[in-house]
């Protein structure tokens, strides 16, 4: 096991649109399971392959993210391949303060759907099938995207995003 380094705003990269698994492999296990370690390393509650380099439509998350009576020592995560949003509901709501480990040092306020239903593979190459809902419902929003090359700072006002590329690319200069 790995910990990868997370690719981050505006690597062009993270635009791309990831191409879809076509066969469950040694390789795809190993960088799923790498992935895994990397989100709860970096506290994360959710990861896309894009997010640390491979543009393949993987992403793993945090099964028990917003618990409230979260066990620490728990840390097994939910892998999906191919993951696709098939119906979204109608009814919105405001993710507060929404984040991302590729958007360094940001927070905002982004409008999701409140609840999705998603079709996916899992590791096993089963099929399934769910429902999400509230927070669930905003990680895989998040996530899917991520391998539409479209990252939550695209969900916010041009203003707001104009604000934060200006400072992010002031702080990548000053480290230089
Ligand atoms: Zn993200």
């Amino acid at each position: 096991m790995a910990i990868l380094d997370i690719v981050t705003f505006p690597e062009p990269s993270l635009k791309k649109v990831s191409v879809p698994v076509e066969t469950i492999d040694d390789e795809l296990k190993t960088l799923i399971e790498d992935m895994g370690e990397t989100m709860f390393h970096d506290a994360g509650v959710g990861l896309a392959a894009p997010q640390v380099g491979i543009n393949r439509r993987v992403i793993v998350y945090d099964p028990h993210a917003g618990e409230e009576q979260k066990d620490a020592e728990d840390k097994t995560f939910t892998a999906l391949i191919n993951p696709e949003i098939l119906s979204k509901s109608k009814e919105t709501f405001t993710s507060e303060k929404e984040g991302c480990l590729s958007v360094v040092d940001y927070r905002a306020d982004v409008r999701r759907h409140a609840s999705v239903t998603v079709r996916a593979m899992t590791i096993d190459g089963e099929t399934i099938e769910f429902d999400a809902h509230e927070l669930m419902s905003v990680i895989m929003q998040h996530e899917i995207d991520h391998l539409d090359g479209i990252l939550f700072i695209d969900r916010i006002s041009a203003l707001k995003r104009a604000m934060y590329t200006k400072k992010r690319l002031k702080q990548l200069k000053n480290k230089k």
